[in-house]
């Protein structure tokens, strides 16, 4: 089956994920802008990151038949510094008329802190002077119930966001229902370890639907899964879901999600 991994970090990975997820049937990923495991010292280091994830990593995966996007932003491990951040925000416009660029992402929250809400808000800002999609990352463990009320309380306060055009990403059992009930998209990842297992994804598609509910890898350069798309096909097969309705998750709903942004082009592969 075709599908879509409509988050994951292609700079983190080898080619001999690339070619995996190939033969699995990946045809699309999306790659937001995130942490590299390091905090940048220089609006130059997120500039070429920036480059990275524009020019070169849709060269990688162009040479597996994989068609690569990118979101751009200031992750929120990096948001502390406001000024900083705002020096970040000031090249993304540069970025974002990119033909493959997706929109806003993946921007959020980490500590929740003040700060971090200051350059939350300047992105949300520029999403909307520019009519961007956004994709937000939602904090781990035990500050992700909070993490994930206060995105929301943000968005909910600025009558100019368009929720039908954001996603909110890592969702987990206790954050979901939130962030469908308000009209959003919720991304739910498939993770090892933390986060949900394809199990548990199954489980939350079987109580809460398919309608903007996406599933995706988030593989980075930690402990994770670049195959974990087709885990969760796999899991869906086992529990007698029908092939349509797995199709929808893994490749309609991102594609329908990925289409809203003003620049997406995507020629369907025969037979998808
Ligand atoms: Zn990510």
């Amino acid at each position: 089956m075709y599908f879509f991994d409509p988050h994951i970090h292609i700079a983190a990975r080898t080619t001999d994920d690339l070619a995996a997820m190939a033969r699995a049937g990946c045809v699309a990923v999306g790659e937001p802008a995130f942490w590299m495991g390091y905090d940048r010292r220089s609006v130059g280091s997120f500039y070429d990151y920036f480059r990275q994830l524009t020019e070169w990593e849709p060269k990688r995966a162009a040479d597996y038949g994989i068609r690569h996007y990118a979101w751009l932003g200031i992750n929120a491990k990096e948001a502390e510094n406001v000024s900083f951040a705002r020096e970040v925000i000031a090249v993304l416009p540069e970025f974002l008329d990119r033909p493959d660029a997706l929109g806003i992402g993946e921007v959020g929250l980490h500590k929740c802190t003040k700060n971090e809400v200051t350059t939350l808000l300047g992105l949300i800002e520029l999403a909307m002077q520019r009519g961007e999609q956004l994709l937000f990352h939602t904090p781990h463990l035990e500050d992700k119930y909070k993490g994930t009320r206060m995105i929301l309380d943000l968005l909910r306060a600025d009558r100019r966001v368009d929720h039908s055009r954001v996603c909110v990403d890592h969702c987990e059992e206790h954050t979901i229902r939130h962030v469908l009930d308000e009209g959003y998209w919720a991304g739910i990842t498939l993770y090892p370890t933390t986060k949900a297992t394809p199990e548990r994804a199954a489980d939350l598609v079987e109580i809460y639907g398919q309608e903007r509910v996406l599933v995706n890898s988030s593989a980075d350069w930690g402990p994770s899964d670049p195959l974990a798309v087709p885990a969760f096909i796999q899991v869906m097969r086992r529990r007698g879901h029908g092939e349509s309705q797995i199709r929808r998750l893994v490749y309609e709903n991102p594609l329908r999600f990925f289409n809203q942004s003003c620049r997406f082009t995507f020629h369907a592969p025969e037979h998808s």
